[in-house]
């Protein structure tokens, strides 16, 4: 233990002790000599007048006798005082009678006694004798050297001084001892004892006291210190102990992880392996996918065929000359072809989805039109009772992007269904804008469906209860396509219904515009709807007729007919036009039902401007309107809704199959085509070299050279290349369509098709050349 001299607590202690004495001490000394140099200044005039006392009486008689030899002896002995330096005896006349004088003391102290008591001091007194005291004789006058005094005073003070500080050394070196002995050493010692414990290593042995310092303070610190190093032992020893535990529990801990470890790594390869044997099942279930479409697209091939066949020589057959039961019998037959077409086609897209094969278009539609056609389409087999109505919003966009094709279908699906399931009350399809897209809305009278068949009814096969089958007929696929289809176009379908009330479906689905909203005609003219208020009718008239720019009023179907005064009467109740007919000549354009269009005889009585089947398109309407007002470009004699069936075009058919010729054949002539017939693509090149075609229609598989090296051939002559060539093909998967588009066909029709399909891609492909 080095502590400094300086540093130590004894020095400081007695450095300050010291200090403080020394400067009490310095400041009683100077008080001391402050007193002293009082007496001494006192002294000094006393001692003096004391001696000129003992020399008045002496020194007045020598004046009174005029003695000049005494006068001399006197101040002789005067001068023989230390402090006295001159000394003088005056009479009365101011003569002088002796005088006497010496230096002054010289010494190096003497500036500062002369500074404190001053150089020299004057004294006289007036000489008289004792009977005469008013008289006087002369003077005595003395000169003192204060020195005398002033160098007595300066050594007393000076010792003064220096016992003090002798004093002030002395009791600060015994305090020092003191305060070595009493503290520094104790502490130091103690100090040391502390500073070689090994903290690390605790023990419980207790510091000593220093020797006669167990009760003092000193004691007290090493009692705290004891205590407190025998807290930190003991907290030492506890988290040993802890450490200890730790250390076995991580060693354990250690151990379980390795064995974890190797537990892991063993599941890890059983989970590796069983991941192989996965992915060898999921490669042997997609190839058993692919294997069954390949063998669906072959089957369907293979059964397509045929029924082309089957279907369109059943078409023609009707379409010639036979009696009633036959017709009856091969219609039957035709209609069941075409379900079993239906239900194949249903299959093949389940099967597609499926394969996630299906694959959309986008291309520009009209979809208010495409739900126009398909309600008109459908129409047929609404029940008497059953009106049905388009409602097309105006504000819808007349392109749209999208698929047309499955757009069909999910109309039709729809449509089809509230048309099988409802026997009287209404069916609309509802079609609006939204925003980014539209809704189609399929609301029905009809049976409902329970609530614990909504579900289940989007599952294919099935549907909402077993008595279905029996009376309606059906698979109970086409909901479940309907949804699929939904969902990859990113949109939804969904359900209200109640059981004996009717249902509502609606679809929403994204569809971009292709163009703004469409330009509404103008017409002028008053119109008078005669219907029941809750028709589909009055609805549609209200909702087109005012945008048109007429003048729209509904009547009820029971209202008073007398006095109505209008440009046109719109009705579908042609029972109260009898009524009507007989109280005025209003124009009538009448609404009826498919086949339920007025006999002769009541053609004859109504005389109705008019007569339009349900559901009215747009377009329909807007033609009569024309007509029946005499304003547009429209003809009175024009057939609107069939405005393309007089199709003047040659068409070339590139097939190889008699039958499927023979039915194309048939089909392209009732729809007024021109057909040039080629058995394969090599005799197709060649006819085209010396024959000119609007439009070529070509299988795909054909010996010789099939459709698509034929087609590739075609549109090497750059003469043929705007020519549209449609393939026609019994292969329904989706490259099959890419194949043909990859070869320059321009579009698809799948075998066996049906006319409408047929007159439809027509009416596409030669208004698009034309
Ligand atoms: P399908 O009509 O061929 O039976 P769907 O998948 O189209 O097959 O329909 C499944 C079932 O859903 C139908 O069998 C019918 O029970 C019920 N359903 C569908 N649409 C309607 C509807 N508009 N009204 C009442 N029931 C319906």
């Amino acid at each position: 233990m080095d502590i400094a001299l300086t540093q130590r607590l004894s020095f400081k202690q007695a450095g300050l002790t010291v200090l403080v004495a020394f400067i009490l001490g310095t400041a009683l000394s100077l008080i001391q000599v402050g007193i002293d140099y009082a007496s001494e200044d006192a002294s000094i005039n006393r001692e003096i007048r004391a001696l000129m006392e003992i020399s008045h009486n002496p020194a007045a008689r020598i004046a009174y006798n005029i003695d000049a030899e005494l006068a001399q002896e006197l101040v002789l002995g005067l001068l023989r005082s230390p402090a006295v330096i001159s000394a003088q005896i005056i009479d009365n006349n101011q003569l002088t009678l002796a005088s006497v004088s010496r230096p002054a003391m010289q010494s190096r102290y003497r500036v500062l006694s002369d500074f404190i008591f001053g150089q020299r001091r004057h004294f006289e007194t007036a000489l008289f004798v004792s009977h005469s005291p008013n008289e006087a004789l002369g003077l005595l006058s003395l000169e003192v050297d204060t020195f005398a005094f002033g160098s007595h005073f300066l050594r007393r003070s000076l010792l003064t001084l220096l016992t003090g500080f002798a004093r002030s050394l002395l009791l600060s070196l015994i305090l020092l001892v003191l305060f070595y002995f009493m503290l520094t050493k104790p502490l130091t010692g103690f100090i040391r004892a502390l500073s070689e414990r090994d903290l690390r290593s605790p023990s419980h042995a207790k510091l000593p006291y220093p020797p006669n310092h167990e009760r003092d303070e000193i004691g007290v610190l090493v009692d705290v210190t004891n205590r407190q190093l025998a807290s930190i032992a003991s907290e030492i020893e506890q988290r040993q102990h802890a450490e200890d535990r730790l250390t076995r529990y991580l060693a354990e801990l250690e151990d379980m992880v390795s064995a974890r470890t190797e537990q892991l790594e063993a599941a890890n390869s059983r989970l590796l392996d069983s991941n192989r044997e996965l992915e060898q099942a999921k490669r042997t279930a997609l190839d058993m996918a692919q294997a069954r479409s390949a063998f669906l697209a072959n089957m369907s091939h293979e059964i397509r065929t045929p029924l082309n066949g089957l279907l369109g020589m059943l078409s023609l057959s009707l379409d010639g000359p036979l009696n009633n039961e036959q017709r009856q019998q091969l219609s039957i037959a035709h209609d069941s072809g075409k379900v079993l077409v239906e239900l194949l086609n249903d299959i093949l897209d389940l099967s597609k989805f499926e394969a996630g094969q299906l694959e959309l278009e986008k291309i520009p539609f009209d979809l208010a039109s495409l739900v126009e056609d398909t309600a008109s389409l459908l129409s047929q087999n609404a029940a008497s009772d059953v009106e049905l109505t388009c409602l097309i919003d105006p504000q819808l966009p007349h392109q749209l992007l999208g698929d047309p094709t499955r757009f069909r279908q999910i109309v039709s699906n729809l449509l089809a269904n509230a048309l099988k399931f409802t026997r009287v009350g209404r069916v609309d399809i509802t079609v609006s804008a939204q925003h980014e897209g539209v809704k189609i809305t399929v609301r029905d009278t009809g049976i409902g469906i329970a609530e614990d068949a909504q579900t289940r009814i989007f599952h294919p096969f099935a549907q909402a209860g077993i008595g279905i089958t029996r009376q309606f007929g059906g698979t109970g696929l086409g909901l479940a396509l309907t949804r699929r289809l939904c969902e990859a176009m990113h949109g939804q379908l969904s359900l209200e219904t109640r059981e004996g009330v009717g249902s509502t479906f609606c679809v929403e689905l994204p569809l971009p515009s292709q163009t703004g909203t469409p330009l509404q005609p103008q017409l002028r003219g008053r119109i008078i709807g005669l219907s029941p208020a809750d028709s589909g009718l009055s609805a549609q008239l209200a909702n087109l007729l005012p945008r048109w720019g007429l003048s729209y009023h509904h009547l009820d179907a029971d209202s008073p007919l007398s006095g109505i005064d209008a440009d046109l009467l719109i009705s579908d109740c042609p029972q109260r036009l009898h009524e009507l007919r007989q109280l005025s000549n209003l124009p009538i354009l009448l609404v009826s039902a498919y086949g339920d269009f007025l006999s002769s005889e009541q053609v004859d009585t109504l005389a109705p401007v008019e007569q339009l089947a349900r559901p009215l398109s747009r377009q329909a309407l807007l033609q009569a309107l024309r007509r029946t007002l005499g304003q547009g470009e429209a003809h009175a004699t024009e057939q609107p809704s069939e405005p393309a069936r007089n199709r003047q075009a040659r068409v070339l058919l590139v097939e190889d199959n008699p039958v499927n010729q023979l039915v194309a054949k048939g089909m392209l002539g009732k729809l007024g085509c021109e057909v040039l017939l080629a058995n394969h693509g090599q005799e197709a090149l060649t006819m085209l070299e010396t024959q000119a075609v609007d439009l070529i229609l070509m299988d795909c598989n054909m010996p010789v050279m099939d459709g698509y090296e034929a087609t590739r051939r075609i549109r090497q002559r750059s003469e043929l290349n705007e020519l549209p060539i449609i393939a026609l093909t019994a292969n329904a998967l989706s490259d099959e369509r890419e194949r043909c588009r990859a070869a320059g066909m321009d579009d698809y029709l799948a075998k066996p098709f049906r006319k409408d399909e047929l007159a439809a891609l027509l009416d596409q492909w030669l208004s698009a050349v034309n």
